[in-house]
């Protein structure tokens, strides 16, 4: 039996792109969403949004950098709607550059957005699922975290680690607690991604990634797709490009 009606679900990077669908997506087919990013106006507007249809949403402003402003999340979730169901990590960022630019404050700000930003959300609700012994944590990786192509060293470092920590998290907990754990990992996708990109010889050739890049909502039904599946049925990883995408 799908099953997403009435899930408690919490979205990190929901002010826009793929996190934004994701919620949008989530919520229409009855789930209760928890948005979660810096940027409060646009986690206003999407509550309103989905709210106007009818549907669940709330909103907490949280830097995924803090392990406090998860945790606290986390307990906003529970303490709303009574239980944490899934987890969706999907914040990020991805300032491309070939490492001889040396930036550095970029590969940190990767690290602690992607890397341990993803951890975070994991210690955050991890107590919660263990304690209902059940739950389900969808890490967002890429393509890149597959394979690395010049001025992705940094940021494919990162999603390689997603996918690591994702994959250590579903054999650490599937066994005793029924705490399921699914990777995504998109290709081109039509969002705010490449807009923090410094690097110009990077910026250049992002032209011909938006080019071939499909819409976020792809994404999102992917992950709906793993979410609403029946409980004994993990889906541990989805790989979703445009058809171009070589
Ligand atoms: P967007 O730039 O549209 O969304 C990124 C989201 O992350 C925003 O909502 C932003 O919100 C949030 N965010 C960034 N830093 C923080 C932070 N410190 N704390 C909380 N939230 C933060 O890009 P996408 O939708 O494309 O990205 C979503 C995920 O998908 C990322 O993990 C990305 O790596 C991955 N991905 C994207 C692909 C693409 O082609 N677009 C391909 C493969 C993977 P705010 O600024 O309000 O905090």
């Amino acid at each position: 039996m799908l099953n997403i009606k009435d899930k408690v679900v919490i979205i990190t990077g929901a002010s826009s792109g793929i996190g934004e669908e994701t919620a949008k997506e989530l919520a229409q087919n009855g789930a209760k969403v928890v948005l979660a990013a810096r940027r409060e106006n646009r986690l206003k507007e999407i509550q309103k949004v989905i709210e106007d249809k009818g549907n669940t949403a709330t909103y907490k402003v949280t830097d995924v950098t803090s392990f406090d402003e998860m945790e606290s999340l986390a307990q906003t979730a529970h303490e709303k709607f009574g239980k944490v169901d899934v987890i969706v990590n999907n914040a990020g960022l991805m300032p491309l550059s070939f490492l001889n630019k040396r930036k550095i404050n970029e590969w940190n700000t990767m690290i602690d957005v992607n890397i341990k930003g993803v951890l975070n959300g994991i210690g955050a609700v991890l107590p919660y699922m263990r304690e209902q012994k059940e739950g389900h944590v969808v890490n967002i990786s890429s393509v890149a975290g597959h394979s690395v192509g010049p001025g992705s060293a940094v940021y494919s470092g990162t999603k390689f680690a997603v996918r690591a920590i994702t994959e250590g998290l579903r054999k650490e907990e599937s066994a005793s607690s029924n705490i399921r754990a699914t990777i995504i990992s998109p290709g081109a996708i039509e969002t705010e991604l490449t807009d923090h990109i410094t690097d110009e010889d990077i910026r250049a050739a992002t032209g011909e990634i938006k080019k071939m890049a499909i819409e976020p909502e792809h994404i999102a039904r992917t992950i709906r797709f793993a979410i609403e599946q029946p409980e004994e049925v993990g889906i541990n990883e989805m790989v979703v490009r445009p058809t171009v995408q070589g």
